[in-house]
């Protein structure tokens, strides 16, 4: 387990770098979603501020999916550069941003973080909810999903044909 202790590592300085290289058992990511089979590399720089604390981690990694469409396993690049900011208590300032606007985790134990679990967050973040091989997967190749979509008549002809129809009826009737 990778814990940092903030306040220790950047006791006299103002900036901390590390490398880490995570094994996949240590990841834990978890299996329904993706499987990792080479260490992630993670390269931390964390450096303090007024209300907590920077974290900038470039994360170079591979996870292994299951393609939605055809079934068949593919590699997946999740490598990334996340700025995080870690705060202790959450800030008034802090409460009125969306999530969308910054990017926040708040400590559970004061200055301490589990870069293992900062990781797999990010990682299972990457990960889209129908992952697809190529953007233009066709699927499970199959005679049967090959047949042609009889062609869609233009919604507006319909309309018009409807119409014409009423009209019809109405002069016939007459
Ligand atoms: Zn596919």
């Amino acid at each position: 387990m990778i814990v940092l202790n903030l306040k220790e590592i950047l006791s006299g300085n103002t900036k901390f770098q590390g490398k880490y290289s995570i094994p996949p058992e240590d990841i834990k990511f978890p299996p329904d979603i993706g499987e990792i089979r080479e260490p992630v590399e993670v390269l931390v720089e964390i450096t303090r501020d007024e209300r907590g604390y920077c974290v900038q981690l470039d994360i170079k990694g591979k996870v292994e999916l299951e393609c939605s469409r055809c079934l068949e396993v593919f590699e997946k690049d999740v490598s990334q550069t996340k700025k995080k900011h870690i705060e202790l208590y959450p800030s008034e300032e802090t409460l009125m941003l969306s999530p969308e606007d910054l990017d926040v985790t708040f400590m559970e134990e004061p200055d301490i973080i589990n870069l293992e679990d900062i990781v797999r967050e990010e990682l299972i973040l990457e990960i889209p909810m129908k992952p697809l091989c190529r953007p233009d997967c066709p699927g499970i190749p199959s005679p049967y999903l090959f047949f042609e979509e009889p062609e869609r008549e233009d919604p507006r002809f319909a309309i018009l044909k409807n119409l014409l129809k009423g009209k019809e009826e109405e002069d016939g009737g007459s």
